[in-house]
């Protein structure tokens, strides 16, 4: 942390020891989780860089973006099109809440039953820690959950909130609906950056995010082998940081760790033996800095070779068309894109269910844990399907339901009974 950085942050409004104080909370778990870990592909060092200095390099550069005359737009979920915001010269980046730090400042508003993820985004905001919440122009909300829409009102009053209305069938009716949302986004991303989106603009937006996700597909891709060549740990900080790099950097760093990923599984060389517990996680998103789950397991002996989640596949797996056409095509195009995205909050939402055992299949996870926030109640009642669904797939199932808290006791004799099951 340097000088320049804290002056630039006192200049942003941020509570210096408020911000001070999750910093040396973040740096000893970081070190602990990631930094002890044996064999560690020479590529990580970016990313350790990145999360090293994780509120001063990147705030910078949106600063200086800003400087320029660029816009900065904030989101939550993975259902706001990046590609719109790209479009129109603006920069996206998405926002962490992983942290149980700010959750306590959150429930002197919000009910406590409310789920950790919305606590901990609505408590950094109110307790003005996070800086790229302040370096945002627009924060895009949608309407996902209850929780989130109804938290989003009340961060409505301290910032210019946009929600996106994500249905929830993928009826014909909800597609045009949802059309007609992304449609209406792109007039308000216009509006906010003064920028007309061309057809040219969007299809070059669109290639570039494209790119970064076939770079994620091809990470999750090596976690196939065995033994796996990255721990799940590692996979999964390279997914909560692609939320908020810059796209082309961060697609570079990607491909260049997969090429020594790819070289590892030429030569069997992995991260644990390959006898070790495959496992796929499955449930709700897990934000910088919320690794509890994988650490667990991997200091168990187990490897967590997948998440299907929306900090992990479902950030990455369905590309747009690079078809070009004109802007309105290609609307439809990334509208269509998103709808593929199988979260909890659709009804039906049989597809997440295939897609589970298609991943635990492909993965070849010896089993799989449903990751619930609690208080989340779309995940929580789905998982009463998935569960079923598995167990008839003959997959064994461990749903676990925790929040941001110290309850790793608990959590690692349930997971230990697991493991051992699985023998
Ligand atoms: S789980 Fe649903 S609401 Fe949450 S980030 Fe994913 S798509 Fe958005
Ligand atoms: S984890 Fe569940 S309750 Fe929390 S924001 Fe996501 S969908 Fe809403």
């Amino acid at each position: 942390m340097t000088t320049d950085s804290k002056q630039m942050w006192a200049d942003m409004g941020i509570d210096l020891e408020r911000h001070d104080a999750l910093m040396s909370a973040l740096e000893p778990a970081y070190k602990e989780i990631y930094l002890s870990q044996s064999n560690r592909p020479e590529g990580m060092a970016f990313f350790d860089y990145v999360v090293g200095d994780i509120h001063g390099i990147r705030v910078r550069e949106l600063k200086e973006h800003a400087k320029n005359g660029g816009k900065v737009v904030a989101t939550y979920c993975v259902f706001v099109p990046e590609e719109i915001v790209m479009a129109a010269n603006a920069v996206p980046v998405g926002l962490c809440a992983g942290t149980q730090f700010s959750v306590p400042l959150a429930e002197a508003v919000l009910p406590q039953n409310t789920c950790a993820l919305i606590k901990s985004s609505f408590g950094f905001s109110l307790g003005q820690i996070c800086p790229y919440l302040k370096a945002s122009h627009l924060v895009v909300g949608e309407t996902t959950c209850d929780g989130k829409k109804k938290m989003f009102e009340i961060l409505s009053e301290h910032q210019p909130v946009h929600v996106m209305e994500v249905p929830n069938k993928k009826t014909q009716l909800s597609r045009e609906l949802w059309r007609g949302e992304v449609n209406a986004f792109k007039n308000v991303i216009e509006q906010l950056t003064g920028n007309g989106i061309t057809a040219d603009g969007l299809a070059q937006a669109t290639r570039l995010v494209n790119e970064r996700r076939r770079a994620l597909q091809r990470l999750y891709e090596t976690r196939k082998s065995r033994p796996v060549p990255i721990s799940g740990k590692d996979a999964l900080l390279v997914t909560q940081v692609s939320f908020y790099d810059d796209v082309q950097r961060c697609t570079k760093q990607v491909d260049k760790l997969c090429d020594e990923l790819e070289s590892r599984i030429s030569t069997g060389e992995g991260i644990l033996p390959p006898d070790a517990p495959r496992i796929l996680i499955s449930g709700c998103p897990m934000a910088i800095p919320n690794w509890k789950l994988h650490h667990i397991l991997e200091t168990a002996g187990a490897a967590v070779v997948c998440e299907e989640s929306c900090t992990g596949t479902r950030a990455f797996s369905h590309l747009i068309p690079e078809n070009g056409g004109t802007v309105d095509d290609q609307l439809r195009a990334i509208a269509d894109r998103y709808m593929q995205i199988h979260c909890a909050c659709f009804t039906p939402n049989e597809e997440r269910l295939d897609d589970i055992v298609r991943l635990a299949e492909e993965y070849q996870a010896d089993g799989v844990i449903h990751y619930n926030l609690q208080f989340c109640h779309t995940y929580a009642n789905e998982a009463v399907k998935v569960k079923k669904h598995l167990e008839e797939t003959n997959i064994p199932v461990l749903p676990i339901e925790t929040d941001y808290g110290d309850d790793t006791g608990q959590l690692k004799n349930r997971i230990d009974a697991f493991l051992e099951m699985l023998g």
